[in-house]
């Protein structure tokens, strides 16, 4: 991709409204802008990288035998009747009317339309265990939507739902979803815990939250500092109680002292046990040939506040330090003199080739901008790796590599190749 020819709106300075760090690099690396108050269109490099995150959670949830399926937005309001949820939801279900004076309302989450699917189609205990998922935009009126995707109204989701004959069944599905949301997020490349949570109605430990620890998280919990416990301060705190008692208080797991820590929640595992195949009806016949209430499981991953999540626990004062895993190119080649050089523009045209056939998605800063505004705007954007063709290489064929980290060499583009392949394997 020519940078010239990217719709790329980049900002020296963040706007007012953005508080926190994430929304305010997105805003100002181009990534997203604002429609209305928490929805948001993606431009072309914030969607590069909110692919990249989609595709890992796609990947990790086939390999751990997830089906994908993808269920309409739009919700007629008799399946939320069936559950009580119509009424019970309140003003974060956004409602709608048809032509026809229907009701309907915009998907906040799906058990009730994935339920209807498995009680029509599905008969059998032989057919089960079922864990199907989608990646797909919600809709939730929140009261106070605010750091930019991290708490918007529209966002991309990942859910699925477990159908499973017995509780038995349901805990093996489970733990197979935490195993798949640790393999995401450390392909992903960041750090986490996993929190017992609160799970409701539902109780015990039923539920466990996915928190990437950063200092904007919006949820506070206490660490073990000797184990790998965890828990949502929700849990913890009595009436009244102040956080920071907790802190250096012994850990509940009887493992070393309390930490407090800041964490955003990207992910949520549940055990819903029967509650809404009761309501809705769902059952199978199991080995005796009776009729059997399914048990259900429900896990989201919160794949666009992910997003933001990467970038709060990776930035530095220049701007967005990505991941390998999620950055929007992997190379930028930044041509110095490629309006003015037929050398410089053929050496960076042929690089380009060279490493887009070496499957590395190249970026090739073209613009006539001198060298200062191309290293910042690429520092901004966060790419991992830089090579410089400019006045080296007209002296020497020689460029300069500088790594997002600060690491900065320089060699004969003809080891561009070498020196790459180590690249690759960090
Ligand atoms: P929260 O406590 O942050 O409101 P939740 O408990 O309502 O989250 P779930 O219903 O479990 O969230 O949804 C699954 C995942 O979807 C969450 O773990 C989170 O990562 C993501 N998510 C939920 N609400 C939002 C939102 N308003 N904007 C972006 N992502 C969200
Ligand atoms: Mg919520």
């Amino acid at each position: 991709m020519l940078f010239s020819k990217l719709l790329l709106p980049t900002l020296k300075d963040a706007p007012q409204e953005a508080e926190v760090v994430s929304h305010k690099l997105m805003l100002r690396s181009g990534m997203i802008r604002k429609v209305a108050s928490g929805i948001y269109t993606w431009l072309p490099l914030g969607l590069k990288v909110l692919k990249k995150v989609e595709n890992i959670v796609r990947e990790e949830m086939d390999n751990s035998g997830a089906q994908e399926v993808f269920m309409p937005m739009v919700q007629p309001r008799e399946l939320w009747e069936e559950t009580k949820r119509w009424e019970k939801m309140g003003p974060e279900l956004l409602r709608i009317k048809d032509r026809h004076d229907r009701d309907f309302c915009l998907g906040p989450t799906h058990e009730e339309v994935i339920t209807d699917i498995i009680r029509d189609n599905v008969k059998s205990y032989r057919e089960l265990p079922l864990n199907i998922y989608q990646i797909q935009t919600k809709f939730r009126d929140e009261v106070r939507p605010r750091y930019g995707i991290m708490r918007g109204r529209e966002f991309l989701m990942k859910d699925s739902y477990s159908f499973n004959i017995d509780e038995e069944s349901l805990q093996e599905t489970y733990l197979i979803m935490r195993e798949t949301y640790k393999k995401v997020l450390e392909r992903i490349g960041l750090e986490y815990k996993i929190s017992a949570a609160d799970s409701g109605a539902i109780g015990g430990d039923s539920s466990e939250e996915f928190h990437v620890l950063a200092e904007n998280g919006e949820d506070t919990i206490a660490i073990s500092d000797s184990s790998e416990f965890a828990i949502n301060t929700e849990l913890l705190l009595k009436d009244g109680e102040d956080i920071s008692t907790l802190e250096g208080k012994p850990s509940p797991d009887g493992n070393g002292t309390i930490q407090i820590k800041k964490g955003i929640e990207v992910g949520h595992i549940f055990k819903l046990g029967k509650l809404y195949a009761e309501s809705m009806k769902a059952s199978v016949l199991n080995s005796d040939g009776n009729a059997s209430t399914l048990f259900m499981g429900c896990y989201g991953i919160g794949v666009s506040r992910l997003v933001a999540a990467a970038i709060e626990q990776n930035h530095d004062e220049k701007g967005i330090v990505w991941p390998h895993s999620i950055a929007p190119f992997d190379i930028n080649i930044i041509s110095i003199g490629y309006d003015k050089n037929k050398d410089i523009a053929k050496a960076s045209t042929d690089l380009y080739k060279e490493l887009s056939e070496m499957n590395y998605s190249v970026l090739l800063d073209d613009r006539k901008d001198g060298y200062g505004v191309k290293i910042k705007d690429s520092e901004l954007i966060g790419i991992p790796l830089n090579i410089v063709i400019g006045k080296k290489f007209t002296e020497d064929n020689e460029v300069e590599l500088i790594g997002r980290n600060g690491e900065i060499s320089t060699n004969p583009i003809t080891e561009i190749k070498t020196i790459l392949d180590f690249f690759k394997n960090k």
